[in-house]
């Protein structure tokens, strides 16, 4: 059965590059009937964030990926925190040393330093604990057995590391890249359990790997270099025929294509999925997210689909089960995703047009709330979202767009308007209140109908009082058809903002 997973580190917010190993992880899993763990890899506890793991579980709920297994549901596999599964790890990596494959070393922090100050080369400024170095070290490689026994015995703290090969090639296939290889000579001695008994992430991925049954491992393309680690590991562990088909995610980059996207690249660009409940300890303070810019749920995941991957057609939209259905790995790219905030906004404006919008009133609702309207009748709330979700790229536009169908706008220059006004038509709006005061039907192609014969009979071109009326209505030069307006307003509101700007 097909068993993937997503493995976090809880250190600080849930960037676009984090979802998106998710989402590919959560379609893979769906399409092959499979089950998709959360494990929360918290083995640091120097960058462990309280609040980071809540919030990444809030984050996958508000996106639709949701976990068939982790640390808020349970599951055959737990516990799914590793630092609850400390007690695990330190007899595989015992193992390791028994079968040669791993080291006790003792070296302190200043024997380390020294270490890289002897090594040091103009090509090589900051030399790592290799094969290179690794006889002039402390550990059970360059001790004798029994100096060895009396370190342990007399409680000397250690780390176990890794004993790479000095002259070998690790060959895997990723899902993505094909045939990869690496030569073990350029990988260092990677620390697999720490001084104070915890496992590294290199120890613990591929245990919890192991022991959780998982069929196929998808993660960011930074862990590239660390995979000739991890396939000796589960070759030295004898698993080997166990271990997980890799795929390695193509970075996500700016939409120059230069280089990986960061916080600096202003401020868009780095957003987390939405906003952290706590202060950002970079920029010391809390930062918005997609969520609260206004991006729609299904607008988000399939933005983050196609960063990286297409079905081969030019089809762009796609529904979370669209996407479980044509999903495939082998159509992932090799090079960087270009992530371009400008196209991640046009998917959100086409999600918008296209959902209906009881699906999203909740979130429209609150947002406006937020800006202190006032909204007790929701059917007329989805009147006006109906009428103005054309214009709205983000949720959050719903504000601007709609604020005077909720509300009076405050006064506006009449003189502002083009072409300019005078008494001609402020004596046409007055006799305009009048017909519409006495209007039957109050449908916008009615009222439009009457205006304009109106203008007509008045000798004024349509043109020249249409504009007025919309800043009369609107408060501005912007929105939806304004008889539009004036039917969803009604007659009272209609007539009582035309005769407030003839005041
Ligand atoms: N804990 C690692 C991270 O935070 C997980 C990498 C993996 O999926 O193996 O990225």
């Amino acid at each position: 059965k097909v068993r993937v997973r997503f493995a976090p580190s809880p250190t600080g917010g849930l960037h676009l590059g984090g979802v998106r190993t998710v989402l590919y992880n959560y379609l893979f899993a769906r399409q092959h009937g499979g089950d998709f763990v959360l494990r929360i890899e918290d083995t640091d506890q120097t960058r462990f964030v309280p609040g980071a793991e809540e919030y990444i579980i809030n984050c996958l709920k508000w996106c639709g990926l949701n976990p068939d297994e982790g640390p808020h549901v349970g599951g055959e596999y737990g516990p799914y925190r590793q630092s609850e599964r400390k007690a695990m790890y330190r007899k595989y990596a015992e193992h390791l040393v028994q079968t040669g494959h791993a080291y006790y070393a003792f070296d302190r922090p200043e024997e380390l330093e020294t270490m890289r100050e002897r090594f040091k080369t103009p090509e090589n400024p900051s030399p790592q604990y290799d094969h290179t170095v690794r006889s002039s070290m402390r550990n059970s490689c360059s001790l004798t057995l029994e100096e060895t026994a009396t370190l342990l015995e007399d409680g000397v703290p250690y780390v176990i590391r890794i004993r790479m090969p000095e002259n070998e090639t690790v060959t895997f296939t990723d899902m993505i890249r094909g045939e990869v290889s690496f030569h073990t000579g350029l990988v260092d001695d990677k620390v697999l359990l720490k001084a104070d008994g915890m496992p590294t992430y290199h120890l613990a991925v591929v245990v919890d790997d192991y022991l959780m049954k998982i069929t196929h491992a998808f993660r960011g393309e930074e862990w590239l270099p660390s995979a000739p680690v991890h396939v000796l590991l589960w070759k030295y562990l004898g698993w080997e025929k166990e271990m997980p088909q890799w795929a390695h995610l193509p970075l996500i980059l700016k939409p120059d294509g230069n280089g990986k996207l960061s916080k600096r690249d202003g401020d868009r660009l780095g957003f987390p999925v939405f906003a952290m409940n706590w202060n950002d300890p970079k920029t010391n303070e809390q930062t918005k997210g997609f969520r609260e810019l206004g991006f729609l749920p299904e607008a988000f995941d399939n933005l983050l689909a196609m960063l990286g991957w297409n079905d081969g057609t030019a089809q762009e939209i796609f529904t979370l089960e669209e996407l479980i259905q044509k999903f495939s790995m082998d159509r992932v790219h090799k090079g960087g995703a270009k992530f371009d905030y400008e196209k991640a906004k046009w998917f959100n404006h086409e999600w918008i047009r296209k959902l209906p919008v009881e699906h999203y009133r909740a979130a429209v609702k609150g947002l406006l709330e937020e800006k202190g309207l006032v909204i007790t009748d929701e059917a007329y709330l989805d009147k006006v979202m109906t009428l103005v979700k054309d214009r709205c790229t983000l949720l959050t536009d719903f504000y601007e767009q709609s604020k005077f169908l909720f509300e009076t706008p405050a006064q506006l220059d009449l003189d502002a308007v083009k072409p300019k006004w005078n008494d001609d038509k402020k004596a046409f709006f007055l006799a305009a209140s009048d017909e519409l005061r006495a209007a039957g039907s109050w449908k916008a192609a009615d009222l439009e109908a009457s205006f304009k014969a109106l203008a007509t009979q008045k000798n004024i071109k349509p043109g020249d009082v249409l504009m007025p009326l919309r800043v009369m209505l609107v408060g501005g030069k912007f929105g939806p058809g304004v008889f539009d307006i004036a039917e969803l307003i009604g007659k009272e509101e209609t007539v009582k903002r035309i005769s407030n700007m003839l005041q």
